[in-house]
Parts: C-alpha cells; sequence; structure tokens
C-alpha cells in the first residue's frame, strides 16, 4: 500500500501560512505590501484586539477585476513576476504569490476590490480557505482586505501569540517600518477604535520622520553622505553620541524594502565606533539602493532578510559613509560654541532677579559684577548669569557627587578677544559652562579630554607609529597553528600599533614591548585578546581599529579626571582643542562631550513661559 499522498490544497496553503504568516503583524506587512505594489496613495489599518479579532487594509491603489481577484486567491498567482530570470532582478515588494491564499487559508477572509474606471466591484469572502461568496460590491476604487479571527482553525498557532498588546506594538512597529519606507504614501492607524497616527503624504523623510516620531527627533539627526558606484546610500542617522537602548529605531532599507540584517547592523556599529555608548544602539533611517540583480530577497519567508552579492563591499561602502556623514556633522556642533550675537546689554535689559536671593546657601559665586572694568572687553560674566548655576543644581546632570558651585578664577577674566566661545565658569569641577545665543552650553570637560586624546593618541598610530615602552622581562607564548598563521600574516599592523612582538620558533612567539600609553600587568594575556578581537572582525576589517578599540578602552585613565581644577586658560585650551577634533561631539565611549540647555527651556524651568 503507497504511504505517500499529494496534500489536499487547503492543507498544503496551511503549511504554507506557517512561513508566512508568522503572526497578525506578518499579515499587516503582507496587506500593505500589497496595496503599496499597487500604487497605493493612502493606507488605511485598523486593527482590534491585537490584530487577533480584526485586520482591515484599505488602500486606493489599482484595485483588480474580478478574474484578478479569485486568481489572487490562488497559490503561486502574482501579477508581479512572470519567469525564473524575474527572480533575479526583483522591483516589488512581493513576488511569491503565496501572501492573499496564506492569509485567507488561515482566518476568515473577506476581500472587496474595484479598478478606478470600473463601474462596480467584486467582494470575495473566504472562510479557511474555502471561498463561499462572491458577489458584486466594492464601493471606493481601490481594495480593503479584511482578515478576522486570525488562526482560528488554527490553535497550536493561535496558542503562541503573546499578549494582545504584543502584538498590537509589532504591527505598529511594522506599520512603521512601511511608513518610513514609503514617505510618499499616507497611512492612518486605528488600534482598538483609538487613531494612533494619521501620516499626511510627507515630501520628504525628514517631513515622516516628524510627523511620525515628533519634532524634537530630525533635530538629532544628520543626512546621509556617501555611496558607492553602484551601492547608493542614503537617509537619516543620529549624530555622534544620539543613541537609543533597544534596536527599535534602528531601520535599515534595501531597494525600499525593511530589512532586518546582521551585516548591516554590525556596518552600522563599525561606522559608528566611538561614536557610541556600549549597549546602546544608534537611530537610523538608513536607505540602501542597489542594483536589483546584485541582491537576493529570495532568501526568507517573510522576506525580512536578504543576500548580497558583495557583502563586504557593501560593509566598507556602510562603515565609510557613516563615518563621513557623523563627521559632516561638526560644523553644526561648532556652532553651538560661538558667543551669542545679541551685546549683553541687551539681555541685561530683562529683569534681573537678584542673584543672591535665588541660589541656594551652598553655592559659592564670587560675583564679577566688580571686575569688567580691569578687562579690556565685555566679559561673559556678570549678574545676569547668576541664575545660572542654580537652575544647573536642579537639572539633573549625571554625577553630582558635589554639591553646586560655580568657581570663576581670577585668570578667567584674560580671556583673549579672539575667542568665539564665552566661558562662564566650571560647576562641580567638572561642567564647564558656557553661553551662547541659544542659551546655556556645558561641556563635560573629561569626556572632552578624552576625545581630545584618543585623537591625538589614533593620529600618532597613523603616523609614525605608536610609542612604545619596554617590557622589563621580555616574555614568550605559544599559540595554537591558526593564530599563529594569524599573526604572522599581520605582524606589521601589530608593530604599528605599538606591540613589539616577533617569531621565537615555530608557533611560538617573543613580545618585549608594548603601547606606552596601555596599562597591561598581563602581557600574554593581552595579546591573546588582541587576537581574539581582531580575529572575530571581518578580515577586511581596517586594521586600524584595533588600535583605535584599544585606545579608547585605555585612553580613559590619562583623561583629567572629574573634579581635576583646571584654570582658565587649560579650559580654554580644552575647548579649542575639542574644537578642533573629528568627532567632537562625543568622548571614544560615545557619551556626549556637550549639552545645551536652551533659553527657552530655562524660560520654561522659570516659568517665564509654558
Ligand atoms: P504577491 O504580492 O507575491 O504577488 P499576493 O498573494 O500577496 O502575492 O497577491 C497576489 C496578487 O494579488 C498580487 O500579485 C496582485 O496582483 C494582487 N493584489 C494583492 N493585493 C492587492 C491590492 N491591495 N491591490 C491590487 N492588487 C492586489
Ligand atoms: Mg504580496
Amino acid at each position: 500500500m503507497s504511504r505517500i499522498r499529494l496534500l489536499p490544497e487547503t492543507v498544503a496553503s496551511q503549511v504554507a501560512a506557517g512561513e508566512v504568516v508568522e503572526r497578525p503583524a506578518s499579515v499587516v506587512k503582507e496587506l500593505v505590501e500589497n496595496s503599496i505594489d499597487a500604487g497605493a496613495h493612502k493606507i488605511d489599518i485598523l486593527i482590534q484586539r491585537g490584530g487577533i479579532s480584526l485586520i482591515r487594509v484599505i488602500d486606493d491603489g489599482s484595485g483588480m477585476d474580478r478574474d484578478d481577484a479569485l486568481l489572487s486567491l490562488e497559490r503561486h498567482a502574482t501579477s508581479k513576476i512572470r519567469t525564473a530570470s524575474d527572480l533575479e532582478a526583483i522591483a516589488t515588494l512581493g513576488f511569491r504569490g503565496e501572501a492573499l491564499p496564506s492569509i485567507a487559508s488561515v482566518s476568515r477572509f473577506r476581500l472587496t476590490t474595484r479598478e478606478h474606471e470600473a463601474v462596480a466591484g467584486s467582494e470575495i469572502i473566504v472562510n479557511a480557505g474555502k471561498i463561499d461568496i462572491v458577489r458584486e460590491g466594492g464601493e471606493a476604487p481601490g481594495t480593503q482586505v479584511e482578515v478576522r479571527s486570525l488562526f482560528y482553525n488554527l490553535p497550536a498557532r493561535r496558542k503562541f501569540l503573546r499578549s494582545e498588546n504584543t502584538e498590537s506594538r509589532n504591527i505598529e512597529h511594522q506599520i512603521h517600518l512601511q511608513a518610513i519606507g514609503h514617505p510618499h504614501t499616507a497611512f492612518t492607524f486605528v488600534r482598538d477604535d483609538r487613531l494612533v497616527f494619521q501620516l499626511p503624504v510627507a515630501a520628504s523623510l525628514n517631513d515622516r520622520v516628524r510627523d511620525l516620531y515628533g519634532n524634537e527627533l530630525p533635530e538629532r539627526l544628520l543626512e546621509v553622505i556617501g555611496g558607492a558606484d553602484k551601492i547608493d546610500i542614503g537617509g537619516l542617522i543620529g549624530r555622534a553620541g544620539v543613541s537609543r537602548q533597544a534596536r527599535d529605531q534602528q531601520l535599515t532599507f534595501v531597494n525600499g524594502r525593511a530589512i532586518e540584517s546582521a551585516l548591516l547592523n554590525a556596518a552600522l556599529r563599525e561606522g559608528y565606533h566611538t561614536a557610541l555608548m556600549k549597549g546602546q544602539y544608534p537611530i537610523t533611517f538608513l536607505f540602501l539602493n542597489i542594483d536589483p540583480t546584485s541582491v537576493d530577497v529570495n532568501v526568507h519567508p517573510a522576506k525580512r532578510e536578504v543576500r548580497f552579492r558583495d557583502p563586504n563591499g557593501v560593509r566598507e561602502v556602510i562603515v565609510r559613509s557613516i563615518q563621513q556623514t557623523l563627521e559632516s556633522g561638526r560644523e553644526t556642533w561648532q556652532e553651538q560654541f560661538r558667543a551669542p550675537t545679541i551685546p549683553s546689554a541687551e539681555i541685561s535689559r530683562g529683569p534681573i532677579v537678584d542673584p543672591s536671593a535665588s541660589l541656594r546657601p551652598s553655592l559659592t559665586l564670587r560675583a564679577p559684577a566688580s571686575v569688567p572694568e580691569t578687562s579690556h572687553r565685555e566679559l561673559p560674566i556678570s549678574g545676569r548669569t547668576a541664575s545660572v548655576p542654580s537652575e544647573m543644581s536642579s537639572i539633573e546632570m549625571g554625577r553630582d557627587r558635589a554639591r553646586p558651585s560655580i568657581l570663576t578664577s581670577p585668570e578667567m577674566l584674560k580671556a583673549p578677544a579672539a575667542q568665539q566661545f564665552q566661558i562662564i565658569g566650571v560647576l562641580n569641577k567638572l561642567y564647564v559652562l558656557m553661553e551662547n545665543a541659544d542659551g546655556l552650553v556645558l561641556v563635560d570637560q573629561h569626556a572632552a579630554h578624552e576625545r581630545i586624546l584618543f585623537e591625538e593618541l589614533r593620529r600618532r598610530m597613523e603616523e609614525q607609529g605608536v610609542p612604545t615602552q619596554r617590557l622589563l622581562i621580555p616574555q614568550t607564548f605559544e599559540l595554537p597553528p591558526r593564530d599563529t598563521d594569524w599573526i604572522e600574516r599581520n605582524m606589521s599592523i601589530l608593530q604599528k600599533m605599538g606591540i613589539g612582538i616577533e617569531s621565537f620558533g615555530p608557533n611560538t612567539f617573543k613580545i618585549d614591548s608594548l603601547p606606552a600609553f596601555l596599562n597591561a600587568s598581563d602581557p600574554v594575556h593581552f595579546m591573546q585578546r588582541v587576537i581574539d578581537d581582531l580575529k572575530s572582525s571581518s578580515a577586511s576589517s581596517s586594521p586600524m581599529r584595533l588600535g583605535e578599540e584599544m585606545i579608547a578602552k585605555t585612553v580613559c585613565r590619562h583623561a583629567v579626571k572629574a573634579n581635576d581644577p583646571l584654570r582658565y586658560l587649560e579650559i580654554e585650551k580644552l575647548i579649542q582643542d575639542l574644537l578642533a577634533c573629528d568627532l567632537p561631539y562625543c568622548c571614544p565611549h560615545g557619551r556626549p562631550t556637550m549639552i545645551q540647555i536652551s533659553n527657552t527651556e530655562l524660560e520654561k524651568k522659570f516659568g517665564r513661559k509654558i
């Protein structure tokens, strides 16, 4: 007796659905993608109870005639590709002809659709994959798909659904991806009868980001520059030091398709490198446009992943582009250090609160009111700034070990007239306070010094090699053959990084010096770590990366400690050096070097403005 048989069509569809329709968010993804492929300008999405009880997607796209509408529910029926060779250059979001039949096989499904010039449309009702009703219907031109009771006939799958809240959030994230990926399409999202967002057609990605995430985010983003011959790159990414604890705003698109890719994530991380705090994720809305023949989208059931023909090429272009973009933000950043354009007299015309009354008793202020005559230029220090420290103490600034105090050393008054920035003083022996046109600027002197030192050491490493320090006793160590091979291939890089290493017999090496700035108590252990780190970074990764990594990790020890009092000229030099850095906005660990507190913020806190 034969034991093999063909599965009935409905069972086969359910099997396929298992891959495509993992959860309600996958249904939303497939339906929205269909709407976009149909040229929709406007897509309305409505869900109830996490999409489990209802998902409705309405679009104003092309619509379908009766025959196509019926065909669209057949497996492997698609209008998007015709031949196998079409698979090599896919320009639409869909192409497998699987989504509609799969969804219809695991839900109570209703499709109404009407072409724009047609007098009437069609309505098709499918239950658990079986067509129950086909009739005339369809109101507005376009297509409306309604999916009710998802997985009602597949209890096993239903059991795996998360809470309604979680499923709703997944759906919302999915719509964010689509909305960011297609700014020229309007979206509305209604969840359990509540309007979550309504996004008009946006003129640019920037507008879409603003409509979706609010006015403040775009100010923290930079327009991506760079790219290469065959890889067009664009979008917006967070400035250096701007990051989030989760990856939910780290979005990457390849040819208009939201993609999850370990390769892209690693490239972003490498591009940010010292501009990102450990454990944090960058904010990216990154768009890659590649010749469709150089990328295979037919590798993941939900088309969430792609395969690049030249992964290393893609990686390098992204890394370079991210670095260029982050450095391009420097000018706007430097702007913040320009002294206010309004003459001080203008500002002080406003009502002045008696500073001593508004200040805490713990605050020591050497009021400079009596000093200006001794100076040859208008000084940034005056009674009007006295309200600043009290404001400072009410803002959570992080390391506030010491009580707030503002120290204004006499040297401060000898500032050269050429300087662009106006230093007010130093708070907590850590934060340099400055005034600019927007309000108050705070610079973390420790973070600033770290950045300066880091860039200096890196420059030395690139130019003439890192200063080294001889070990008291040279050490030898043995390695497994593969590590040996690796060291031999990278010997010159290691030497440039200040590691004095040479061959000392089969699989054995001698190490007699290390970079001077390094504080490695166990050189052999240190070498082992270097090998592991470098080996794991991909083959084409810049050899300077590890050097940077080493510097970043050790530079902290040399940087000015918080609470090290600096003299005015030192502070001024610090700020000038910081302004000259490639990536001045954050320390080599990705913490910001500067915070701006705007006049508006101050006014709000003082109740002058609501
Ligand atoms: P695919 O998108 O891979 O082609 P689907 O099962 O998602 O497969 O859709 C099958 C076909 O139905 C599509 O190729 C398209 O022609 C048609 N279709 C689906 N949704 C819509 C829509 N919203 N508007 C117009 N046509 C649609
Ligand atoms: Mg589709």
